[in-house]
């Protein structure tokens, strides 16, 4: 490949019109938000059983050294004042839902990159001649909806836009200028670019690279050797902020997978394992084509006789990290019970999500640790009295004359609830004896764009 060709900027646009917003420590913003007792304390999301993994840190927690894909046990011990709590997807969603419903209000083209992240084109819309005016509206009316505080970096690229609302945290505003460019990306750490995960980062360790000022010296085929040739090429464009990619909103689709027939029934769990990896590498190249992440594999497995079972493995949050699904694959494939001869295998993505982590074309992470499966249902929680058993941190309850609260825990019959939401005072905890005082699982009460 031609580096001048690589190197050449002309087809970008030349206005900074490209805006990333991000809620800050989304999933704790929305808990501190609905618990007023929480405000300001330190709070871990994520699962609260003997395997969980921190989903999101508060601003508080994080000061600590909490931080999310963490495991909860250890974020628990460096942030010891900490409320955990399980997530409430539902309130999230309906909290995601208006910020993207507000974004939409700056241009046709917002595309949704995770659950509180989007890109908007603002060149289609309304705001194109003022982009800082844009941001500085739309994070008021935010605010103003949902209580919440998102960051926005805006440049002439996605690649600068996602930086800049990154060195704008928390609750901030940066506008990157085409003619500032250099001087807002060469001074940054390479591991700050998206995509850029620890083992290239640490390939390029290797070579003396740490800004982009030094990955920008490098020449192309150095950087393939390092790093493989679409990596290279990807770092040796991004290093001169060359990031061509639209901002394409992503169409809505069930499932996407794929399935394969064995010309002749395979045996044996190595060939079977081999098998699974055969047929979740095309169904991830169909996802990966989609866009987006999944939060649910199901894998489908015909026997010799033909009977089919499929079992299906639901993740924590949506994901489009290729190893954690890859793992939860072969997990429902297991699930499936994979000891007899099998004549067809399937794999399917399920739960699709705009929402899913930013995973860019040329991200070669290491995944977060897989979300502990067994501490999440697979189906939202049944409404009904809240019981020792599906009593989880932090779930919505009702009491007949207390009102709304929220589950600090349960001990037998003994339910311990803070009595307070969102427009409430904070208030302190309080113990109900389940027996004589039952508590309804209630759902989340959600602000609406009219609220
Ligand atoms: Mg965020």
């Amino acid at each position: 490949m031609d580096p001048a060709q690589l190197a050449d900027a002309s087809r970008l646009r030349t206005r900074a019109t490209v805006l990333h917003a991000d809620a800050d420590s989304f999933f704790a913003a929305v808990e501190q938000r609905d618990k007023p007792s929480l405000r300001g304390r330190p709070v871990l999301v994520g699962g609260t059983g003997p395997r969980g993994v921190v989903s999101t840190a508060s601003y508080e927690a994080r000061r600590a050294g909490a931080r999310s894909a963490m495991s909860m046990s250890r974020a628990r011990r460096l942030s010891p004042a900490a409320a955990v709590l399980f997530p409430r997807f539902e309130a999230y969603s309906a909290y995601s839902r208006l910020i993207m419903a507000t974004l939409a209000t700056l241009s046709e083209l917002v595309e949704p990159l995770s659950i509180d992240e989007a890109f908007v084109d603002l060149e289609a819309g309304p705001f194109a001649d003022d982009p800082a005016r844009a941001a500085t509206e739309v994070r008021a009316r935010i605010r103003e909806v949902t209580g919440l505080a998102v960051s926005i970096g805006i440049g002439r690229t996605k690649l600068v836009a996602k930086l800049a609302s990154d060195a704008g945290k928390p609750d901030g505003l940066l506008v990157v200028e085409p003619a500032d460019e250099d001087d807002f990306l060469l001074p940054l750490p390479v591991r700050a670019v998206p995509g850029i995960g620890p083992a290239t980062a640490a390939a390029l360790e290797r070579l003396d690279v740490r800004t982009v000022a030094d990955l920008r010296r490098q020449p192309l085929d150095i950087l393939t050797m390092t790093v493989g040739e679409s990596s290279g090429v990807n770092l040796f464009r991004l290093a001169r902020g060359i990031d061509p990619r639209p901002v394409a909103p992503s169409t809505e689709r069930k499932s996407v997978g794929a399935e394969r027939t064995f010309a002749q029934d395979i045996f044996g769990a190595d060939l079977i394992a081999a098998a699974v990896d055969r047929v979740t590498d095309e169904a991830l190249r169909r996802l990966t084509a989609h866009g987006g992440g999944a939060r649910t594999v199901v894998a489908k497995v015909r026997f010799a006789d033909f009977t089919t079972l499929t079992r299906s493995v639901t993740l924590a949050q949506p994901t489009a990290e290729p190893a954690e699904l890859r793992a939860a694959a072969h997990q429902a494939a297991r699930a499936a019970g994979i000891n007899d001869s099998v004549r067809l295998l399937g794999v399917s993505f399920h739960n699709l999500s705009p929402h899913a982590q930013l995973t860019l074309p040329w991200d070669d992470d290491e995944p977060a640790p897989a979300a502990a499966v067994d501490d999440v249902p697979d189906v939202p929680l049944a409404l009904g009295l809240l019981t020792e058993e599906n009593a989880r941190p932090g779930l919505d309850v009702e009491h007949d004359t207390l009102g709304r609260g929220w589950v600090v825990h349960v001990r037998g019959r003994q339910a311990t609830v803070r009595f307070e939401s969102v427009d409430t005072p904070p208030a302190r905890s309080q113990v109900v004896d389940l027996a004589t005082d039952p508590l309804l699982l209630v759902p989340p009460l959600t602000p609406t764009l009219d609220a």
